[in-house]
């Protein structure tokens, strides 16, 4: 896909997390590689996702450290936690080609319980099986750049997901549509996993062996269900946009 179509699909995505109520007020950050990989698109300060529009995403360099003061060399229009958290994700996370980041609220909650292990509940959890990183570390806000290095860390080389302890969640992946696909599942296997909670029955946890080959199956599954996903949601806003001229 060209950056034009990375650009549309981005914007799409963002608009599509606030029409499922999972951004907050004007905060909250989507970001994607573009350029050959030496720039990245991020939304702009104070744009709600409702209206984000492709050319509203700035485009940004991937830069390496600094050491000036934090904050001193954040672009203008963008938010400072935005700009620590996503260059350096896209800087030091090879297949983080694409982050969104959000306030969804099962993954905020099931975030919020006190060392809380993603479980293999249903066979959309297993997708995700040896796949969520946790940042147990909350210390307040991104103000710094290292912070974005030590989610780096937190991420790796395999996860995909990395619950934000006291936070929220950022869902990684090689494109839009993949990422957006990813952070759908994940949020409706975190709902499951809060409503079987609410029940106070234990849980039917699945076997490893049994999760293991399920996230296999989910990897080889024929065509590609992300991108018409995206596409069909993609359709379904523009279908209604045209009805209300
Ligand atoms: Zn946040």
């Amino acid at each position: 896909m060209n950056d034009e179509g990375v650009r549309r699909d981005l914007a799409a995505v963002v608009r599509l997390i606030a029409r499922f109520g999972w951004h907050e007020a004007v905060a909250n950050h989507c970001s994607a590689v573009i350029g050959g990989g030496e720039q990245f698109l991020l939304n702009p300060i104070g744009r709600h996702f409702a209206r984000m529009q492709p050319d509203d995403l700035r485009l940004l360099p991937i830069v390496a450290p600094v050491v000036a003061p934090a904050g001193h060399e954040v672009p203008d229009g963008i938010d400072v936690t935005a700009w620590h958290l996503h260059a350096q994700v896209h800087r030091l996370v090879p297949h983080a080609k694409v982050v969104l980041h959000t306030h969804q609220p099962y993954a905020t909650t099931l975030a919020c319980l006190d060392g809380y292990e993603f479980q293999m509940l249903d066979q959309n959890a297993c997708r995700f099986f040896g796949r969520v990183a946790y940042d147990r570390e909350y210390g307040g806000m991104f103000m710094e750049e290292s912070a974005g290095e030590r989610v780096a860390r937190l991420l790796g080389e395999h996860h995909a997901v990395l619950l934000l302890g006291n936070h929220g969640v950022m869902v990684v992946g090689e494109t839009v549509a993949d990422a957006f696909d990813e952070l759908v599942y994940f949020e409706h296997a975190c709902r499951l996993q809060v409503l079987a909670l609410s029940t106070g029955r234990p849980l039917a946890v699945l076997d490893e062996a049994v999760a293991a080959t399920t996230r296999a199956q989910w990897a080889a599954y024929p065509g590609d269900a992300a991108r018409a996903h995206l596409d069909e949601l993609i359709a379904i806003m523009d279908e209604e946009s045209r009805s209300r001229r």
